[in-house]
């Protein structure tokens, strides 16, 4: 695949953001801190745009990747819009700028609170994942007095190849409505109160890195627009969902080129005259994040070698949750002989590991490394186990950073907690 430049290098022996060296910004900034690049963000944004927006695509971004405020108004500054599948991420898109009519809802649990709420911002599309979720909105409508424009989420039953964890589009797995009810579905929905059906959606899950599974999955959803047409249905909105895949590891990750994609779409799906949705999340933001962490120790065992990190499972959870492989360099390639590690966290657990038996330059206690690749899904799915805060978020442009989420606080972490009067 073609590689494009990225603002993530070493500059000499020196790891640069952009045009910030990491070993100054330590300087300033304490560890464990993620770091995004403004460049790479726009940078990726452009390249999914242009060629979508040719076969009448459009770029949705799924907020869930990372839902900070400032990089969804980056993306809402070049034209995005988003997928959000919480009020939260609904309030999140809008704060940031993006309109409700550029915000389509996914997700198979949407309650009554998180409904009410999307139908009185005006978005542009539900998507539903089941009957009972079309009679509750149906309800919610009719109260309300306002209509739900709806697409119905298809399981298309296609094997994406990918991360059990990560594939969505098996008839085994709980999303969307089996493909062969497909026009049963579409009738009831058409006599529901307060629907208006305008769309269909699929989405068949992520760090796809063959085209096959999308291309069966166009083809099913083509064949069903025009099954649905001839029953009477208006699609006007074919959502395509996310799921294009990355390169974390360039041995083994092959992603294809963003063009391949759109000519099939293009094949597939263009002439049906509808416009088009596309939902990516970590091919935008994947590639535009880093976790820069510390060497708080190195532990040597009879067979091992340890590197206990200040960051941790609960900082970014993706090496422990899918045993993904993360790049990890030195910020400063001071010494250039390798050694071989396993790179762990200092939470109690053995799965606070990102990384076993890895080659990598060797290091010192103290020095600094960089996780690479962890702009989407990062700092999203931190939590607060063991009790340690959420950390900081740095982004770049040219030299020049600003914190876009400040560390919290242990008292406000704490303060949360209430105790009943009896004790
Ligand atoms: C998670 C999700 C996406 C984004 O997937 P990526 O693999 O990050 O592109 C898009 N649509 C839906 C419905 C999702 O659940």
């Amino acid at each position: 695949m073609a590689q494009f430049p990225c603002q993530f290098n070493y500059v000499e022996d020196a790891f640069h953001v952009e045009k910030l060296s990491i070993t100054d910004l330590t300087k300033k900034v304490a560890t464990p801190f993620y770091l995004y690049s403004y460049s790479e963000i726009k940078q990726n944004y452009q390249r999914l745009s242009q060629a979508l927006n040719k076969v009448n695509a459009q770029v949705f971004y799924a907020v869930k990747a990372n839902s900070n405020q400032a990089i969804l108004k980056v993306l809402a500054s070049l034209g995005s819009g988003a997928d959000v599948v919480s009020e939260g991420e609904l309030k999140r898109a809008l704060q940031a700028g993006i309109p409700a009519n550029k915000i389509v809802f996914s997700g198979v649990g949407k309650t009554a609170s998180e409904i009410s709420f999307a139908l009185k911002s005006g978005i542009l599309q539900f998507n539903v994942e089941s009957e009972a979720e079309l009679e509750h909105i149906s309800e919610l409508c009719v109260s309300l007095k306002l209509t739900a424009k709806i697409a119905i989420r298809i399981n298309p039953d296609i094997e994406a190849n990918t991360h059990a964890k990560i594939s969505t589009g098996k008839a085994e797995n709980k999303f969307g409505i089996e493909h062969t009810r497909t026009l049963d579905i579409y009738q009831y929905a058409a006599n529901l109160p307060g629907i208006q059906v305008q769309g269909i959606d699929v989405h068949i899950g992520s760090q796809i890195n063959d085209l096959e599974p999308f291309e069966a999955s166009f083809k099913r959803i083509s064949e069903l627009v025009c099954q649905l047409r001839d029953k009477g249905h208006e699609i006007e909105i074919i959502d395509i969902g996310g799921g294009l895949g990355v390169s974390y590891d360039a041995e083994t990750d092959e992603p294809f080129d963003i063009n391949e994609y759109a000519s099939l779409v293009e094949q597939h799906l263009t002439s049906l005259g509808c416009n088009i949705i596309v939902e990516p999340g970590r091919s935008l933001l994947a590639s535009a994040g880093a976790l820069i962490t510390q060497v708080s120790y190195i532990k040597n065992t009879k067979d091992k070698q340890f590197l206990i990190l200040d960051a941790g499972m609960n900082d970014f959870a993706r090496p422990s949750l899918y045993d993904a492989y993360h790049q990890i360099l030195p910020v400063s390639l001071n010494k250039k002989e390798n050694a071989i590690y396993d790179i762990v966290g200092p939470v109690c657990e053995t799965g606070d590991t990102f990384a076993k038996s890895r080659s990598i330059p060797s290091v010192q206690q103290g020095d600094y490394l960089v996780i690479k690749d962890t702009g989407a899904y990062g700092s999203t799915m931190s939590s607060n186990y063991n009790t340690r805060p959420f950390i900081q978020e740095i982004m770049v442009k040219d030299s020049q950073f600003s914190t876009i989420r400040e560390l919290q606080t242990l008292e406000e972490l704490i303060s949360k907690d209430k105790l009943p009067d009896w004790l």
